[in-house]
This record gives C-alpha cells, structure tokens and sequence, in this order.
C-alpha cells in the first residue's frame, strides 16, 4: 500500500491512461478523486474501485472552464478534504490543418491541454502553502512537445507548453516544498492493444508499443514522497522512439 494516506485527483480519468491511473492508486490504497466529460465512464469507474474495496469519487468537470475547476477544487476541500497529489493527464488531440482551424478551435485546445492545468496547480499549491504541505503534481506532456507530423501545432505548442510551465511551476512553488513533474509518453495503447501489428511494435526500439502500465509506473516513481530530490524534471516513456535515427540504410 503504497499510497495509504494520499488523496489523488486525476483529471481526464474516466478513459485511457487516466482511467489505468485512477485504479492503480487506488489499489495502492489512496483515496482516488477522478473528474471528466465523460460522467457515464467515470461513474463505471468509481464503481469498480469500490467494488474493490478502495476508495473512488467522481465530479464532472470541463477543464477547459476556469469557473468549473476553480468550483471543483472547492467542492473537493469541503466533500472530502485537501488533495495530496495532482495529476493532470485531461487533454485533447485534434490534428487540422492550419488553414483550416478556427481561432477558437485552436483556443479549445489550450485551454483544455494548458491552461487547465496551470489552474488546477494554482488551485492546489495555494492549499498546500497555507497547510503547509508538500503536494506533487505530475503534468501530462507528450513527446509531440519535442517532434511533430503535420497538422499538429495547436496539440504541440500545448504539449511544449505543458513542459515550460512544469519547470516554471517548480521553480516557485520549490520554496513550499511542493514538487511538480512531467511525463511524455509516447504511444500508449489505451485500449485494443491485442490488435496491433508487428511493425507497430518493431518501430519502438523497445519492440513494443506502450500500455497504460507504462505511464503508472512513472507516475508512481514521480509521486513517491521518498523521491524528493526529482523535481522540474520530464520523464520521457517512450519505448526509445523519440532516440532512435531514421535514416534508411
Ligand atoms: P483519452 O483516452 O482520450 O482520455 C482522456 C480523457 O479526458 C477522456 O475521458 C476525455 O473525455 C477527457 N476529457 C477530454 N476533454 C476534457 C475536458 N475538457 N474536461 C475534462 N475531461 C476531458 O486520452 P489518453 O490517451 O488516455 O491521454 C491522456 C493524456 O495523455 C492526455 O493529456 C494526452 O494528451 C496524453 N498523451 C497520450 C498519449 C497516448 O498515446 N495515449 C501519448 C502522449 C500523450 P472524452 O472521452 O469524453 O473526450
């Protein structure tokens, strides 16, 4: 029981890698907190952790709304109490040409990949300064932050971003003791892992793509409170492919 007395909230966790997040805390004994969209998934989850004996709640909430994420935090104070771990994992990734996106489509997703996750440390980190306790926060990049393909820039410069803003946030909450991390997977496989192709896994210099697990285990090692001397750092999961050369021979 690694995380026995932690309360964890995960945003964007009634699916994929936070979903896969969400039940590995809990099954670690924390107190898991999970918000999203997608209340039918993230009630199914919660259900699951109780059904399991561990300890799940679940708050819609629209991250890329500052009045939602500014409500929920409060919420969560007065329902339960303060969080001890911050895990923003919510995101969207929608490739468009630029000619094509919209001002405001490029707004959604910022607001939604960046911005919220600024909003959701500040809301937690004023918490832990005036209780005088040493949060973490683990911020969900990508490693489209550091390499692109087409018709991805509203999705890179919010992963890019993410990276700046974990070094940032590190930097100034570095004096409450609180630290703030990265991870930047690679591909992560959250669902139908069985049906992929041998190619898809011989490209990793891993030989396999990656799996939810993948992401848990990095989190794990970013949150655990004996590993404090880790922090401003992004922990790349990527199987090596963002190392490998790809020049043919
Ligand atoms: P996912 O399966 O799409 O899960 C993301 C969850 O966030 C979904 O439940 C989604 O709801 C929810 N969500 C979307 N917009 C939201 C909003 N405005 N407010 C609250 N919740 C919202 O994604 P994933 O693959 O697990 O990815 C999780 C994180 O890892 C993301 O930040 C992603 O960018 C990052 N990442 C993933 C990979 C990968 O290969 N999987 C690689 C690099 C980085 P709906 O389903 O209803 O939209």
């Amino acid at each position: 029981m690694k995380f026995k007395d932690e309360i964890v909230l995960i945003t964007g966790a009634s699916n994929g890698i936070g979903r896969k997040l969400a039940l590995s805390y809990a099954s670690e004994g924390a107190a898991v907190i999970t918000c999203d969209i997608d209340e039918e998934h993230g009630r199914q989850l919660v259900g699951e952790i109780r059904d399991q004996g561990g300890s799940g709640y679940f708050y819609r909430c629209d991250v890329s709304q500052p009045e939602q994420i500014k409500q929920l935090m409060t919420t969560i104070t007065h329902e339960i109490g303060v969080i001890s771990i911050l895990i923003n994992n919510a995101g969207i990734s929608r490739f468009k040409s630029m000619f094509d996106q919209s001002d405001t489509e490029w707004d959604e997703i910022l607001n939604t990949n960046l911005r919220s996750v600024y909003l959701f440390s500040k809301h937690a980190a004023a918490r832990w300064k005036e209780k005088q306790l040493h949060g973490r926060i683990v911020n969900m990049a990508s490693t489209r932050a550091f390499m692109s393909e087409p018709d991805s820039e509203g999705y890179a410069a919010s992963k890019g971003g993410i990276i700046a803003l974990t070094h940032a946030l590190a930097a100034s909450l570095a004096q409450y003791k609180i630290r703030v991390n990265s991870i930047s997977p690679g591909w992560i496989q959250t669902n139908h892992y069985d049906e992929l192709r041998a190619k898809d896994h011989h490209q990793h210099l891993s030989k396999r793509v990656g799996s939810p697990q993948d992401i848990t285990k990095a989190c794990f090692y970013l949150t655990d409170e004996e590993n404090d001397f880790v922090t401003a750092e992004n922990l790349v999961i990527d199987g090596g492919m963002t190392r490998k050369m790809v020049y043919e021979h």
